[in-house]
């Protein structure tokens, strides 16, 4: 078979797929113009413009079956970004409250590209020579950041998910007595872990991909502050013994998803210690606040954990995604994951993150946030987290005075606060207007993403809905914030006339 395509026939290639060196400059130039005005214009937009999906849909053209013949790159690029700016949630707005999702540093969106253009493959040290350092280095300075062993070991995953799952099969490896890589969980007493109640869903996924299954999870109680019930987990500790289990793990959080709060981490540490058990801090939030003088006391407990996670995509602003695994021992994630004897390594000088973790190829994870730790410097770092947590005290201090909101938590920098209306003031608290004011926050939170000038999540607490603002955003101010509180009672208002109506 010879066609005009035959290879033989000619000793040079240009793919549909190359550029030249001039038409990447300018598709370059152009889109980095774009995304320059697209930042610049963050403020003047809607927060998210709150399309339904059948909208986003058709905007997309979803149904469209894959082109056979290629298009311009320029009118892709053009297209591409007008669907994304003009379609998406704006996590880089000022008035972005939602989940703990941060805006992303605009030096993390070229590190990508940067990324991207080289392409290493940070799996093996020889594919990726200098990203390999570049990530050991980045591990190292988080680790210092937060006072956590800069000789620990650790390296990037996907998300705090990924991490946490990370340290989880570290702690599994080292604390079966068996081989519970080869034979698995099976082959020995039915392992357990402990958590507070409030922690975040991985721990499921952890304890159902590990092959322990979630009843392998003891939830342990919280006290008025959300923070882990010590006496009920010693309790619950000492009859599993009795009853033969193989409890091997205990996770405490720094920064729970919903309020924030903090785990009594130093009485945890010594829990552990005294047992022989695994301490893992799930710090895929917190954690980096342990480098700021405001910082919880309890905080600072989590340099004692055998392993933590921590999220560089929350408050290191970097772009989506990374999570990071850092484990005390370094030996701990290779007797987790390496195939090679430690006598069989091939090269004891060079790190092979492949060895370490879950992936085999691995991506350049760290150069987005090897670049903003430095383009910021340690010292700027500590005070943009002080100031998330100062904006959100200052919005739980508002919220406190304000006749029509009640406030509930503020940790870190999470506030929770839900509107009532004067004339229920007097009956909170009693059944029939704690369900009415379920009702009208949640329909409230629907009216503040419509709006488009902030946008927060929800929280339950004691059965209560709260509306969640979580400031992990750089870019928030004081006038920001200072906002809320009328803008909540204006929709709050607007809200209740409707249910009232209804
Ligand atoms: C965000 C978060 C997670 C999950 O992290 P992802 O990056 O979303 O995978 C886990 N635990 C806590 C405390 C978190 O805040």
């Amino acid at each position: 078979m010879s066609s005009s395509h035959d290879i033989g026939q000619t000793k040079s290639r240009t793919a549909p797929l190359e550029m030249t060196e001039e038409q990447f400059r300018s598709l370059g130039h152009d889109l980095v113009d774009r995304i320059a005005s697209f930042l610049g214009s963050l403020r003047g937009r809607a927060v998210t413009p709150a399309e339904s999906a059948d909208k986003v849909r058709a905007t997309l053209d979803a149904a469209r079956t894959l082109p056979e013949q290629g298009e311009k790159a320029n009118v892709l690029l053009e297209n591409t970004a007008g669907l994304l700016f003009e379609h998406s949630l704006l996590n880089g707005h000022p008035g972005f409250y939602g989940y703990i999702t941060s805006s992303a540093a605009p030096i993390g969106m070229l590190a990508e590209l940067l990324a991207a253009a080289v392409n290493a493959n940070v799996g093996a040290w020889k594919l990726s020579p200098m990203a390999t350092e570049i990530e050991a280095q980045t591990i190292r300075w988080i680790a210092q950041f937060i006072g956590y062993p800069a000789d620990c070991g650790g390296l990037l995953l996907s998300g705090g998910n990924m991490a946490n799952l990370t340290c989880f099969l570290a702690a599994r490896a080292a604390k079966a007595s068996w081989d519970v890589r080869k034979q698995g969980v099976a082959s020995g007493p039915r392992m357990l872990a402990y958590a507070s109640t409030e922690t975040h869903t991985w721990l499921q996924k952890a304890a159902d991909l590990t092959g322990l299954g979630t009843e392998a999870i003891r939830w342990i109680g919280v006290d008025k502050r959300q923070r882990m019930d010590l006496d009920a987990l010693q309790a619950q500790y000492k009859r599993d013994l009795e009853e033969g289990y193989w409890p091997f793990l205990v996770v405490g959080t720094a920064g729970t998803v919903s309020t924030g709060a903090v785990d009594p981490l130093p009485d945890l540490a010594a829990f552990c210690q005294e047992r022989n058990l695994w301490f893992h801090v799930d710090g895929a939030y917190g954690a980096f606040a342990a480098g700021i003088k405001e910082a919880p006391p309890d905080l600072m407990g989590l340099t004692a954990a055998d392993s933590l996670a921590v999220d560089p995509h929350k408050w290191l602003y970097a772009p989506l995604e990374a999570g990071c695994a850092l484990v005390r021992d370094p030996a701990a994630l290779r007797n987790a994951f390496s195939y090679h004897p430690p006598y069989y390594s091939f090269d004891a000088e060079a790190t092979n993150y492949y060895d370490l973790g879950p992936q085999n190829s691995r991506g350049f994870r760290a150069l987005k946030i090897w670049l903003a730790l430095q383009q910021a410097g340690a010292g700027a770092y500590r005070e943009m987290i002080g100031e998330d947590v100062s904006l959100a005290r200052h919005l739980y201090d508002l919220a406190v005075e304000h006749p029509e909101l009640e406030a509930f938590t503020h940790n870190l920098s999470i506030t929770t606060l839900r509107y009532v209306p004067a004339e229920l003031g007097a009956s909170v608290g009693s059944e029939q207007t704690e369900a009415s004011l379920n009702r009208l926050n949640q329909l409230l939170l629907t009216h503040l993403e419509n709006s488009g000038e902030a946008f927060c999540s929800n929280a339950l607490i004691e059965g209560k809905v709260a509306l969640r603002f979580c400031i992990v955003n750089f870019r928030t101010s004081t006038a920001d914030i200072e906002a809320v509180p009328p803008l909540v009672a204006r929709l709050g208002r607007q809200a209740h006339a409707e249910l009232n109506c209804q």
